[in-house]
């Protein structure tokens, strides 16, 4: 129940912050109990990262997106979309040569001396303390393999060196080396899919947002509403067009550090921690071909240095729904944060993939209908070392404060889109039994 008070203030019970899928998924888990909430939404589209833009009949997510949900909370939301199913086939792009995904199991089209260095380099390969990332990868795979790949594709992806990653976010995302699977990837180009995943899920129409379009109905949801100030004595949410409004209890998906900047009489201590998160933001250049069959799989990294952008992916392969018959697409992912400040123009980002597409052979610029730009101010949170604890310190200040932090920023975690489903809706939870 909410009541429109004098003043501008506006009286709700649980006030969610943000209508990503976390923001959506609590909404969701207090309308399964009977219960209200209002969800207060900065921009002026539902969805967050799982929105989409349409330009001339093409369809774009932001960046990849397919769901390999396994939660039955999130499958019972997401499976009454119908949707179709694919193997998890993507390829790395390397200078001349496209290997399978991964690069260091897939060295089959390389030249024999290049395998042989990268090969003895596993083999050589000596186990020690494991500090940072970079020691991870060059103790999993050698060093020649760790250089030749994902030290480089780090520099892209995460903008930062491997040595300033912590390891505790690897978990199952990268394999890990096995000198049997290297070796036969090195002779032969029939091997096996070894993607953390078997199969991955996409609506059939609509793009990834149909998975979640059903939440955004029935939610509601206020629009154009930027969070500025929490206050949590007041119990208090003001936004940046002059209104607040009253809360019982408060879910944020925002990003913490700039949730902690909105609060106030934050200790010195949580301000510095909150003040040193950081999170990679992410330029993507959509592109719509006049022939069909452009990309050579599902997805693609980029690793070439020359390129800007780290990986690129298919939607025309998600879903055909997602180009006109007889055309496909590709849209590139170029990332930057404060470790790199982004220093070229989108001209220059458009220009530099125009000739990565050019480079790589995957079509001619007539063929081209367009290039578009899109920007996401929060791509991937930024695992340096020693994050998790100044994280979780102020995760655990902001909940002392009756603040739920859920999602992606919210918890300030590497969370897929099942994942963050599942983050909003025990925050929820979480919420509601502070106020029994
Ligand atoms: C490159 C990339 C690829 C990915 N690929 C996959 C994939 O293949 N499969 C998968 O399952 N997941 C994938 N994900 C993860 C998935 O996108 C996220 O887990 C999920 O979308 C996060 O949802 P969220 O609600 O936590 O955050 P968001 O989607 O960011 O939503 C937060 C919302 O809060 C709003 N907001 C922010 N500040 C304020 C404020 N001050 N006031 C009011 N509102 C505010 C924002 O506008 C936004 O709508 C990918 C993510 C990225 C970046």
């Amino acid at each position: 129940m909410q009541t429109i008070l004098n003043q501008g203030v506006i009286l709700s019970d649980t006030v969610i912050i943000g209508s990503g899928i976390a923001g959506l998924a609590a909404a969701y888990a207090a309308r399964l109990k009977g219960h209200t909430a209002a969800i207060y939404e900065a921009r002026s589209r539902a969805g967050g990262l799982l929105d989409h833009i349409v330009i001339d009949g093409f369809c774009f997510d932001t960046a990849v997106h397919l769901s390999f949900a396994s939660e039955p909370e999130v499958r019972e939301v997401f499976d009454r979309t119908p949707y179709l199913t694919h193997a998890p086939v993507s390829v790395n792009r390397d200078g001349e040569y496209w290997l399978k995904h991964p690069a260091q199991t897939n060295m089959y089209p390389l030249p024999p001396e290049e395998k042989v260095e990268l090969i003895a380099g596993l083999i050589e390969a000596e186990s020690g303390e494991i500090h940072t990332y970079r020691d991870w990868l060059i103790q999993q795979y050698g060093t020649a393999i760790a250089e030749r790949w994902p030290l480089r594709y780090t520099r892209k992806y995460w903008t930062v060196d491997a040595a300033k990653l912590g390891t505790k976010w690897v978990g199952q995302r990268m394999r890990k080396a096995d000198l049997r699977e290297v070796l036969h990837g090195a002779f032969t180009s029939e091997t096996p899919n070894q993607y953390y995943v078997k199969e991955m899920r996409y609506p059939q129409k609509g793009g990834y947002k149909s998975f979640i379009q059903q939440m955004i109905d029935d939610a509601d949801i206020r629009f154009n509403k930027s969070v500025v100030a929490v206050d949590t004595r007041g119990k208090r949410v003001r936004f940046s067009d002059g209104t607040s409004t009253a809360y019982s209890s408060l879910i944020s998906t925002m990003p913490l550090p700039l949730l902690v900047a909105a609060m106030q009489d934050v200790p010195e201590d949580i301000a510095a921690a909150a003040a040193s998160l950081f999170a990679t933001e992410m330029d993507l250049i959509s592109v719509g071909f006049n022939k069909p069959n452009v990309s050579p799989a599902l997805w693609f990294y980029i690793y070439d240095e020359n390129i800007l952008a780290s990986r690129a992916y298919s939607p025309d392969l998600k879903s055909p729904d997602n180009v006109p018959s007889g055309c496909s697409a590709l849209q590139f992912e170029i990332y930057w944060s404060k470790e790199r400040p982004r220093n070229v123009t989108i001209e220059d980002m458009k220009a530099n993939t125009l000739q990565a597409i050019i480079e790589m052979k995957l079509a001619a610029p007539e063929e081209i209908l367009f290039m578009h730009h899109t920007h996401a101010p929060y791509a991937n949170v930024v695992f340096d070392t020693g994050m998790e604890e100044r994280r979780d310190q102020v995760r655990s200040w902001v909940e002392s404060q009756g603040v739920f932090p859920a999602g992606r920023f919210g918890e300030w975690e590497y969370l897929w889109s099942n994942q963050s489903m599942m983050s909003g809706m025990k925050a929820y939870e979480r919420a509601w039994r502070s106020l029994e």
